[in-house]
């Protein structure tokens, strides 16, 4: 039920790596409530993740039991179950294409039973019972198959065939310089940095390294890279959302 996205350089990520951004603003999203929590990384040219069930100290303990490495790019999620259990397979993040992607996602995908046939008829095996892991998938087989490994233009095209309510975020081992996100009946605020940017479920995200934020419109897709923000709508055509500051104290 909350969710946070991470993107910075080595320099800006010096007093804060990509991982303690994402713990913090799990944290200050706690007041949503959620049953499990999970983290994922990219460094090195590896896919890192990792979920638990319960609080977020469990997933802080499972952090130092199995470290992952110092990273710039990532995203965090803390789930509210509505498809499968509170389970540690069941939480976020869902990884896709033979482990190179991880998508987070906050809502409900009401087509995903239609989806999840027509992936397994091409092959694909699921892990949990959740409707986010056939999002995540729906990605990764759009990611090789439509849009020739264009992330954002995967993600516009994957938006466009789910229904429901959905706040997603992915990162991908091919595009380790940049997040990619999409909103429909959902919430999703960018956090504007200086050679870092965030994404939030709402602005507790990231309100202790930015206040500069922009929260998107219905149905846009967002390419978050460190000194970037890039909008569009789910067909690809350029878009803005509204740009605002936040002046109350966190
Ligand atoms: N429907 C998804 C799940 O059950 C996401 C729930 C949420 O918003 O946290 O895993």
């Amino acid at each position: 039920c909350g969710i946070v996205g991470y993107i910075g350089h080595p320099s800006t990520t010096r007093d804060h790596g990509a991982l303690e951004v994402l713990m913090e603003g799990l944290r200050r999203l706690e007041y949503r409530g959620y049953d499990s929590a999970g983290v994922a990384v990219v460094a090195d040219g590896e896919l890192y993740h990792r979920k638990k069930a319960g609080k977020l100290a469990n997933l802080a303990a499972e952090l130092e039991a199995h470290p992952v490495p110092a990273a710039q790019v990532g995203v965090g999620h803390t789930r509210w179950a509505t498809h499968g259990g509170p389970t540690d397979v069941n939480a976020h993040p869902h990884v896709a294409d033979e482990g190179r992607l991880a998508m987070i996602h906050n809502g409900i995908i009401e087509n995903y039973a239609e989806l999840r046939e027509e992936l397994l008829a091409k092959g694909v095996s699921f892990l949990s019972e959740t409707d986010t892991e056939v999002a995540a998938h729906l990605l990764g087989d759009i990611y090789r198959n439509g849009a020739a490994g264009d992330l954002t233009r995967a993600m516009q095209m994957a938006s466009q065939r789910l229904e429901g309510a959905f706040t997603l975020l992915a990162v991908h081992v091919d595009h380790p310089d940049r997040v990619v996100a999409s909103r429909r009946n959902s919430p999703l605020v960018v956090g504007v940095g200086e050679g870092e940017n965030f994404l939030g479920s709402d602005v507790s995200g990231f309100i202790d390294f930015t206040r500069n934020a922009i929260e998107l419109e219905q149905d846009q897709v967002v390419t978050i890279t460190a000194d970037a923000v890039e909008i569009t709508d789910f067909a690809g055509a350029p878009a803005q959302g509204k740009a605002f500051s936040v002046d109350w104290d966190a």
